[in-house]
């Protein structure tokens, strides 16, 4: 089993459908694997095995029974704690939910339950999904399987290191400013953001609404347009969800074709305070796609370096108001002062002792900048900036058929070094914010090792709706890569390789 955990997804599904394995052997094999490695690693908040293996015991019921089952059906997948599951623990890392136990499930939970997929657990992530480094997180952080003294990304780190680590083969990540991509890139797994509103966000704890979108974090890209396929669609419950349907994603990643296939690169984001090593494999990542008869041309998108001071006022503007509820009134914590409780006392005790530094910052800079007599300078100009932005995307979009650039600025750096320096953390998500803002799609597969032997990202942005370039051009780099490599990168990480665990 040691050999079926280490396979795709794709590739588990094939072996369930061939009757090779069943769904709980499978299941079980993911759940000894956490059981063997996470107490080091800290990708997963809550592990439930009962419900795992019950749900994998239905699935290998309905194959025996010849049913005919969806794609993916019995291979596991982890949920980022951002996205609630009835019946289970749902923190969004933080302690003010502590306890909390959501009566529903989202609507992507639903979707994968209802296609039979297990759910090994909840994936730990930076509070409120407010970091880049899963070490917001209140209950620790999560280390990088590469190198256990380095971060995983984030603010979706456990689902990135639980995939990377053969922990699960599937993970849930949101991204809101680079949360599924940005640990992608430091892990070097692959995450797609994928169109504002075609992934439905009933159910998914809220940090900023118009930014949010939930999508796949995996080892391949195939795996990531099946999972992708499976949780997109319209849901009348969310009110910004998308009409049309959508798919052909995995066709797409299969394709391997990029004759022809125009690809933009980021003059913004390739430069000044991108490591080299890592601008060297996007380089190289680039010659290989234009050798396979892609045309790579350079574009500028101006008012991309105003994003990143853009999106640090929308959403915290927006955070303050989703954080709201948490009043200690109706979910998890409730502090009550011994002098004088009243509602008041209750609500500020609670969020004094329930909200860790970063949330409490972004909370108290949204409320500013939402203010009466600052809204316009703040604001208000952030969002004239977000225009200028979707203006940038729509302009470069008349010109080439995918955008591209590194996804971070560097390698995975080491625990404890940027967690005193807000800004220093802003600057990791450079690259991936321009796409939440415009609400386009984008992609982050490994593009090759970098400083210190660590993995390093690329990123390519499609318009919206167009979801499928992504997995054209990424299922074909993706292919040229291993070609080069002599496999997937992963293979290449010395803290996995050889079962040291
Ligand atoms: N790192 C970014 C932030 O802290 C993005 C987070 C996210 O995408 N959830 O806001």
């Amino acid at each position: 089993m040691t050999e079926m955990i280490r396979r795709s997804a794709a590739a588990q599904a094939a072996a369930l459908g061939a009757g090779e394995v069943s769904s709980e052997e499978l299941t079980r094999a993911h759940l000894d694997r956490i059981a063997a490695v996470d107490g080091d690693l800290g990708a997963f908040l809550h592990v439930d095995e009962e419900a795992a293996l019950t749900s994998s015991r239905e699935v290998d019921s309905r194959r025996a029974a010849g049913e005919e089952l969806p794609a993916l059906a019995g291979v596991p997948v982890a949920v980022k704690d951002v996205v609630v599951t009835e019946g289970q623990p749902t923190t969004a890392g933080s302690k003010i939910l502590e306890g909390w136990i959501p009566p529903y499930d989202a609507t992507l939970v639903q979707k994968l339950r209802a296609a039979g997929l297990p759910i090994l657990g909840k994936t730990n992530m930076d509070e409120f999904a407010m970091g880049s480094s899963t070490e917001t997180s209140a209950f620790g952080p999560t280390r990088n399987p590469w190198d256990r003294d380095r971060i995983p990304g984030g603010s979706g780190g456990g689902s990135a290191a639980a995939v990377g680590a053969y922990e699960a083969p599937l993970a849930i990540g949101t991204d809101t400013g680079g949360s599924i991509r940005q640990p992608g890139a430091a892990t070097g797994t692959v995450g797609v953001k994928p169109t504002y509103g075609s992934v439905s966000r009933y159910g998914l704890i809220a940090m900023a609404s118009s930014l949010d979108q939930a999508g796949p974090v995996t080892r391949t890209v195939e795996d990531a347009a099946l999972l992708h396929e499976l949780i997109a669609g319209h849901d009348p419950l969310d009110s910004t969800s998308l009409p049309e349907p959508v798919g052909g994603f995995a066709e797409a990643a299969r394709h391997r074709d990029v004759k022809g296939l125009r690809v933009g690169v980021i003059e913004e984001l390739e430069g000044e305070g991108f490591a080299p090593e890592v601008r060297a494999r996007f380089t190289e990542s680039l010659a290989q796609l234009e050798q396979a008869g892609a045309e790579i041309v350079r574009i500028s998108c101006p008012n991309f370096q105003y994003a990143l001071g853009a999106y640090y006022l929308i959403m915290p503007s927006e955070a303050s108001s989703n954080l709201a509820k948490f009043d200690g009134m109706r979910f998890g914590l409730r502090v009550v002062p011994e002098e004088s409780p009243t509602a008041e006392s209750v609500m500020k005790a609670t969020r004094g002792a329930g909200f860790g530094d970063e949330v409490k910052r972004r909370i108290l800079l949204g409320t500013y900048a939402l203010s009466a007599g600052y809204y316009d300078a703040y604001y208000g100009s952030a969002q004239k900036v977000r225009t200028l932005v979707q203006r940038d995307f729509a302009a470069a979009f008349e010109q080439v058929d995918v955008l591209a650039s590194p996804t971070s600025p560097t390698v995975a750096f080491r625990l404890g070094e940027k967690i005193d320096d807000p800004t220093a953390m802003y600057m990791n998500d450079i690259a991936t914010i321009p796409a939440n803002l415009a609400g386009v799609p984008g992609i982050s597969l490994p593009s090759g090792l970098a400083e210190d032997g660590l993995p390093a990202g690329i990123q390519f942005l499609a318009p919206a709706r167009a979801d499928e370039r992504l997995y054209r051009v990424g299922g074909a780099l993706e292919a040229l890569l291993e070609d080069a490599w002599g496999g997937p990168l992963l293979a290449k990480a010395p803290e996995l390789a050889g079962g040291a665990h």
